[in-house]
């Protein structure tokens, strides 16, 4: 078959990565231990594109990896296990609202994908029991709606003090990580982005790119975590002049944090 035009693949000697649109603005993800062929999926919001991608590569699922509750990401999983069903793995604190795991993991777990090491992060926030999975050798990191391209989730279930921990944990990745995020939000939160951070050189070449590449038809996620410190407002509530431009020069990094989040919500 040839390949998918509305697929985007990022290839190594060791590992690939595939991004899946699914739903109207969602992303699933497809995780390949090139060493031992093993492959894990990463959010499930529905199953058709999903199956077409597999399919389309002959590969045979492995670990199916669920970042948290909400429905865009869980319920392709029934139509999905039907003909790649694989050991489902969520977060033990929000079990009861996950479908039936088969490793319920908590925060500092670790596991592998064949050679590839994966630590589980707690990142609660936009939801309490939100999991990350950071996978160094792979450099990846699959965030779903805690840390996104240029934003972070809703505030649905967590305090602005649990998101904003979530980020700090997050915020020392290495710069050559891609934030593998779960919406296609980008060009909106560029938006926003600009009305706290109107100085930020970065960001306003930043939100060009996001244009052009939009504009092409193509995805602005996985990002790069580089990027992100240098743009992303939610990261940058210790930065002088965001805070100076929000009035908040003096406060602490999460009342930032919070006030960033509010003027967010009523963008
Ligand atoms: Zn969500
Ligand atoms: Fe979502």
């Amino acid at each position: 078959m040839p390949s998918d035009p509305h697929v985007e693949t990022i290839a190594t000697d060791t590992h690939t990565l595939v991004t899946i649109p699914c739903l109207s603005d969602n992303y699933a993800f497809l995780l390949r231990d090139n060493n031992s062929g093993d492959v894990a999926l990463i959010d499930v919001p529905e199953a058709a594109p999903i199956t077409a991608e597999l399919d389309r590569r002959g590969w045979t699922l492995s670990q199916i990896w669920l970042t948290h509750h909400h429905f865009d990401h869980i319920d392709g999983l029934p139509e999905l296990a039907k003909t790649h069903s694989a050991p489902v793995y969520g977060a033990k604190a929000d079990a009861e609202r996950l479908p039936d795991l088969d490793s319920a993991l908590a925060d500092g777990d670790t596991f592998t994908l064949g050679t590839l090491d994966v630590r589980v992060i707690d990142v609660s926030g936009h939801t309490v029991g939100h999991i990350a999975f950071f996978v160094p050798q792979a450099k990846a990191a699959f965030t779903a709606d805690s840390l996104m391209a240029l934003g972070c989730g809703r505030l649905f279930e967590g305090t602005p003090e649990q998101m904003h921990a979530s980020l700090e944990k997050m915020r020392d990745w290495p710069d050559d990580t891609l934030v593998c995020s779960g919406h296609e939000y980008t060009a909106s939160n560029a938006k926003f982005a600009l009305s706290v951070d109107p100085d930020n050189t970065d960001l306003k070449k930043r939100a060009k790119d996001i244009d052009a590449i939009r504009a092409e038809g193509r995805f602005t996620v996985p990002s790069l975590m580089s990027l992100e410190r240098a743009t992303n407002p939610f990261l940058r509530c210790n930065d002088p002049g965001l805070r100076a431009n929000i009035g908040l020069a003096q406060a602490t990094d999460v009342e930032v944090f919070a006030e960033v989040r509010k003027r967010k919500d009523s963008f």
